[in-house]
């Protein structure tokens, strides 16, 4: 672990300690939420439906540390691997910084505020419903309008 640098956040990834790569995250959710993925075409769709451990209300885990006690399967996003998640939407700071992008005006590292990335309308948040009551998944198929969303 390291102090958090002056704009960490500009500098390469793979120049980030563990505590800036933690604190790049904008806290969306969307990569809390589950996929559809179709075996003959590899195709992958969004769903609504969030991991069990997901406050559907705020976006943010409830038990970030423990979260892979819980669930095995929760994605560790980390430098070998961000440029091979396709489904991370444009937004994500991680693939934003992989891609050489500059972090958008709404990320709280910028605006100073981490209710931004609601008002951006890029937070998942009171917008999923839990994978504990939503039944079969491809009944909650959406588009998240990331062909379209603005990034900056
Ligand atoms: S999609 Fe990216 S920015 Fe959003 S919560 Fe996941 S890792 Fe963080």
């Amino acid at each position: 672990m390291g102090a958090l640098r002056d704009r960490f956040w500009e500098r390469p990834l793979a120049d980030l300690n563990t505590e800036e790569w933690e604190a790049l995250c904008d806290g969306c959710g969307r990569c809390c939420l589950h996929k559809v993925e179709y075996e003959d075409t590899g195709e992958i769709e969004h769903t609504n439906v969030a991991c069990k451990l997901l406050d559907t209300k705020t976006a943010a885990c409830t038990d970030y540390r423990r979260r892979k006690t819980f669930v095995p399967e929760c994605l560790r996003l980390t430098l070998k691997i961000v440029d091979q998640v396709s489904w991370l939407p444009p937004t994500c700071a991680y693939r934003l910084r992989a891609d050489g992008m500059p972090l958008p005006r709404w990320h709280y590292l910028i605006s100073g505020s981490r209710e931004d990335v609601i008002s951006a309308g890029v937070s998942v948040a009171g917008r999923v419903i839990s994978e504990d009551v939503a039944g079969p998944l491809e009944h909650h198929v959406v588009d998240w309008g990331d062909d379209d969303e603005e990034a900056a």
